[in-house]
């Protein structure tokens, strides 16, 4: 019998989403209780938005959880390397094997082209999409324009009518037109594959069985079908698993709920309790217990119990679910959790040297620094009244800065104070103009140490969720302005 094997094959593009550990999870339970095995892969062959800080905290955050894997780019294993970065001849050769064998061919159309393309197909009344025009070029001009060094893809071709049948673990055939398939780029100009392409050589070649992947690829499941069809290849069984969704059933996203792993970690949120909660999102145990440990997930796992209403992914439920693990735990291993959070030595060597020359005695400490022991604060309003700008323009300030520091991978004192300086300096305004604001945010305090050192010392989960929630009580961004300050955003360097 062939061994279970599942895997993630997460993109290191930004916080370690709970998504990332929500299909972790499911793929660990369905290998281990098969006996199988668990892989990790890291899909980085978007080389711009890729960053080995974001592979890191992956690591770290699913570790936290106590998700553990057999294969992956740390642990090493037999069919590595495990970074797709590292596998660009595989792929190559790949692609090569599919254009000999007539099923790819090589694309040389210019962005400009493309848009060009779309626009008239737009203006046609039809849905914009390649129109294969790469297919007519005949042999010897392909040779001579790849000879000649010429920019090009290449692309896979797909049938133009009939439909594709996915057979999914969970809803049974879903059948999917062939006519809604582009015919996708499988080798960007830059050489590297697409996920279509590295993700199907890479499933094939570390003898992935089985897939259990987000929903949100559902629609794009007749390309990698195709692919596993072109090579000659069994593909794995599929099994796309329900998108996690905010209280109000919208996509789960990080304007309505946090949703970094670390953030969770930060809050003081028992990663027993996490991975429970995670667990509990569209799965149940046969007994419907709620408060489950991963082994007791394990034992009882069945995926066909997995019920594809959206599940719902609740901060009130989740913290009501971490209470009653917090009430279970020992006293002392309490109060060693509490320890562990953040009066640990290290942390407490990032505060000690900010509020040693501030205080006469200890006991001075706690009113001084006790915003470095809080996950939100709770500043008066009026601590945002400011002599320059209107309150409009205060929530915009906010907001930018809030993006920007979003978009940080490095969170250090220098990086979070150009993201400060470079929105200000766009507006016309002065550091000046900003730190009293970022500071009522983060300290939720008239005064206290240094913001900057406050904000690089609480990280970028607390930092950006104290912003955002004092932007909400300012009144929040409605969508129109969100719209308007995004395009700001795009122009701030
Ligand atoms: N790299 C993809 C992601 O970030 C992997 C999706 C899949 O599991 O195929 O979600």
């Amino acid at each position: 019998m062939t061994t279970v094997r599942t895997r993630i094959a997460p993109s290191p593009t930004g916080d370690p989403h709970v998504g990332t550990a929500y299909i972790a999870l499911f793929n660990l339970c369905f290998a281990r209780q098969h006996g199988g095995e668990f892989i990790l892969r890291i899909e980085d062959t978007d080389q711009v938005r890729s960053t080995r800080e974001s592979e890191q905290q992956i690591y770290d955050a699913l570790r936290w959880l106590g998700i553990e894997w057999n294969e992956g780019p740390d642990v090493g294993g037999p069919y590595g390397p495990y970074r797709q970065s590292e596998r660009g001849e595989i792929y190559r050769k790949y692609a090569l094997e599919l254009v000999e064998k007539g099923h790819a061919f090589y694309c040389f159309c210019t962005p400009e082209e493309l848009d060009q393309m779309r626009a008239e197909q737009t203006a046609r009344g039809e849905t914009p999409r390649y129109d294969g025009r790469g297919l007519l070029l005949a042999d010897e001009e392909v040779q001579r324009r790849l000879a000649a060094g010429e920019p090009h893809v290449i692309r896979m071709k797909v049938p133009s009518e009939g439909v594709c049948v996915v057979p999914d673990m969970l809803r049974g055939d879903v059948e999917i037109p062939w006519d809604r398939m582009d015919m996708q780029v499988l080798m960007k100009t830059d050489g590297l594959p697409t996920y279509f392409l590295a993700n199907v050589v890479d499933d094939h070649l570390m003898k992935i069985t089985h897939v259990l992947r987000g929903e949100e690829w559902l629609p794009s499941a007749p390309k990698l079908i195709l692919l596993y069809e072109y090579f000659g290849w069994d593909k794995p069984q599929l099994c796309y698993m329900p998108l996690l969704r905010n209280p109000d059933k919208s996509k789960l996203s990080k304007r309505k709920n946090p949703t970094s792993i670390t953030f969770y970690e930060r809050m003081g949120f028992l990663p027993e309790a996490m991975l429970n909660y995670l667990g509990r999102m569209g799965w149940s145990m046969p007994d419907e217990r709620e408060k489950f440990t991963l082994e007791e997930m394990i034992a009882n796992f069945d995926v066909q119990r997995v019920s594809l209403g959206g599940p719902i992914f609740d901060l009130e439920k989740l913290s009501w679910l971490n209470g009653q693990w917090m009430r279970d735990l020992s006293v002392e291993a309490f109060a060693a959790g509490v320890q562990k959070w953040a009066f640990n030595s290290d942390y407490l060597m990032k505060i000690a040297p900010h509020v040693q020359g501030r205080v006469e005695t200890f006991s001075q400490i706690a009113p001084l620094a006790s915003f470095f022991f809080a996950g939100g604060v709770q500043p008066d309003k009026a601590l945002f009244a400011h002599k320059k700008l209107s309150d409009d323009q205060v929530r915009q300030l906010m907001q930018l800065i809030l993006w920007k520091l979003e978009a940080l991978r490095q969170w250090e004192k220098e990086r979070i104070t150009g993201c400060i300086q470079a929105v200000v300096e766009h507006l016309e305004l002065k550091l000046r103009d900003a730190m009293p604001l970022m500071f009522a945010a983060v300290t939720g305090q008239a005064s206290s140490v240094s913001v900057l050192d406050a904000m690089e010392i609480l990280g970028p989960d607390l930092t950006r969720f104290r912003l955002r929630q004092a932007i909400e009580l300012l009144g929040g961004v409605s969508k129109k302005e969100n719209k308007e300050w995004e395009k700001l955003l795009g122009s701030i360097g």
